[in-house]
């Protein structure tokens, strides 16, 4: 499979056409973006991480009954996927609370949730990616009934898997952003990334950050948190 011309570059991917309308490749670079683009630069060894990371994930979401647009990974950095109209929502669960959560209410960063939440914000990178509710993704039209339940349906079981594959290497899943997109036969399929950029990770003993609030927050070592992660999760 090879790339013919670029679709799009986003913060942290490129996103390039292929032979074949219904696949495309993802890049993954060393990029990294903060607070919707203000602060920037670079994790060394990111993109590779990233990339494999979330191969690794799909797949076994995929063997659990997540659809997903994971198709082949073709080198460190460069996957085919099916190419899918993303759903302009950012689907949030939180297990703990952390980040815009603690801020918005008001609340301290680790407090334990009996249940998860979810949350959605409209992908619209001009407006801030706006807070909304599934009311109001309605009267958008940024997708139907149908669509919005199964989304929250597939966010809570990726929820239940992921918090499963972390304990097993000793991480606390606090929260993350998934999107999802529809193929050309109007399926809707988990898509974009699921990786330390788009998690946030706690150690479960030390509760030490293995995540991109290294790089927002200045705390050095971002990294070597990532690598951490990947080598806890895939044995390297
Ligand atoms: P951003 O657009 O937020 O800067 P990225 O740098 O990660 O984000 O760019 C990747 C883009 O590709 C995102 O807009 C994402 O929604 C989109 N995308 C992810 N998976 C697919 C897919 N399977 N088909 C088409 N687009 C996708
Ligand atoms: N997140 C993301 N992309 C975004 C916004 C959030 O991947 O554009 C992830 C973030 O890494 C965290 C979770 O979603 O794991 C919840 O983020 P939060 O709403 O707390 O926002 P933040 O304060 O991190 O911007």
């Amino acid at each position: 499979m090879e790339k013919t011309t670029q679709l799009y570059e986003g913060k942290a991917k490129k996103v390039y056409a292929t032979e074949d309308p219904n696949l495309v490749i993802v890049s993954y670079k060393d990029d990294a973006t903060a607070f919707n683009g203000l602060k920037k630069g670079t994790i060394t060894g990111k993109g590779a991480i990233n990339n494999r990371m979330t191969n690794n994930l799909m797949r076994r979401l995929e063997a659990k009954g997540v659809p997903t647009h994971f198709v082949e990974e073709l080198s460190d950095r460069e996957t085919v996927v099916k190419k899918v109209s993303i759903v302009p929502l950012e689907v949030i669960v939180r297990n703990i609370s952390a980040g815009s959560f603690a801020k918005r209410y008001g609340v301290e960063e680790g407090i334990v949730f009996d249940e998860p939440t979810i949350e959605f914000s409209y992908k619209n990178d001009d407006l801030g990616d706006p807070l909304l509710n599934s009311y109001h993704a309605l009267a958008l039209k940024l997708a139907t009934r149908e669509e919005i339940e199964l989304i929250k349906k597939y966010a809570f079981m990726v929820n239940d898997l992921l918090k499963g594959f972390m304990k097993e290497i000793g991480i606390d899943l606090v929260d993350f952003k998934l999107e999802f997109g529809k193929t050309a036969d109007g399926q809707i399929v988990l898509a974009d990334e699921i990786s330390p950029d788009t998690c946030r990770l706690w150690d479960e003993k030390t509760h030490e950050k293995l995540d991109k609030d290294r790089f927002r927050r200045d705390l050095g070592g971002a990294e070597e948190a990532y690598e951490e992660v990947m080598r806890r999760l895939m044995g390297e």
